[in-house]
């Protein structure tokens, strides 16, 4: 790490499902980062930024302690080891909910069908609070990995893990019963931390995030279908409509959700567009 005392220091997992993806937005939005699997530390080659690698269930600390300026780990990490901390942008990646699930083959329908029982969790400060706040006495077991399969080995009657489709929960018998959180990476920062130091660095990952999703899309239709195009593609702030040089004729690009494509594109066919194209985009900026 470079000691540039001016640099902004932010704390980035190391490995497992977030790490990937948070480097990509880094790099998607335009910084130079080498890193190398050894090292610990990385710094950006064209913006004061300087990156510690730690494990994810670790930001939250390191930026409660003021080790770091900020960091990106889950919204479940940072509920469950720092909870006072400034999530300043939603990443939209590593999305998953922390739910409470019991076996399938059990009578429990709700959480207060749990009074008196053990649930394994690795997050027991949220699954005691979940519990407290409901006024339901319930014994909280924590265990490191392999949560789902603590009922089948007799340890609990419940247990409180991330799902993301859910699949693993399935193949462990399990049937989730609430939700505690929904969760996906963020950046946070120290409450006191002031927020224009990231400003910069915070609309340059907004403008990324805003991007993914989202399609460029160009067409040619005639002018007298316009107004049904209209009400199919509203845009970020309505479609561009340009003449073309046979005056029956218009050309119109749009924004439009990468998602609904394969509605949008028959009904525009249907409404009279033709020459259908669609591109990339980068970045929005706002
Ligand atoms: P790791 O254990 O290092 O792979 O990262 C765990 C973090 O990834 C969790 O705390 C969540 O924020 C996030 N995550 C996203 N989907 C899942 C999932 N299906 N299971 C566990 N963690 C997930």
């Amino acid at each position: 790490m470079t000691l540039n005392g001016d640099a902004l220091r932010l704390a980035l997992p190391n490995k497992g499902r977030l790490a990937e993806p948070a480097l990509q937005l880094l790099r998607d939005a335009g910084l130079e980062v080498e890193t190398s699997t050894a090292s610990l530390t990385a710094s950006a080659r064209n913006y004061e930024l300087d990156l510690l690698f730690v494990r994810a269930e670790d930001v939250p600390e390191y930026v409660a302690d003021g080790l770091v300026d900020a960091g990106i780990t889950g919204i479940d990490l940072v509920e469950e080891r720092s909870p006072g901390l400034n999530a300043v942008l939603e990443l939209g990646f590593g999305g998953c909910s922390l739910a409470l699930a019991v076996p399938r083959s059990a009578s429990v329908q709700s959480p207060e069908g749990l009074a008196g029982c053990r649930v394994a969790t690795s997050f027991p400060r949220l699954t005691r609070s979940y519990f407290e706040e409901r006024g339901i006495e319930a014994q909280v077991i924590e265990v490191r990995g392999a949560v789902e399969v603590t009922p089948q080995l007799g340890v609990a009657d419940a247990v409180v893990d991330l799902v993301a489709t859910g699949g693993t929960m399935r193949l462990n018998g399990l049937r989730p019963i609430a939700t505690l959180l929904n969760s996906q990476a963020v950046l946070v920062t120290h409450a006191g931390q002031p927020d224009e130091r990231w400003q910069p660095l915070v609309a340059m990952l907004s403008s990324v995030i805003d991007a993914r999703g989202k399609e460029y899309m160009m067409m040619n239709a005639p002018a007298a279908a316009l107004d049904r195009i209209r009400e199919l593609i509203p845009g970020l702030s309505g479609p561009t409509v340009m003449p073309l040089a046979d005056p029956s004729m218009i050309a119109v690009h749009s924004v439009v959700e990468r998602a609904n494509l394969w509605r949008l594109v028959p009904a525009l066919k249907a409404a009279g567009a033709r020459d259908i194209l669609v591109v990339p985009i980068e970045k929005v900026v706002r």
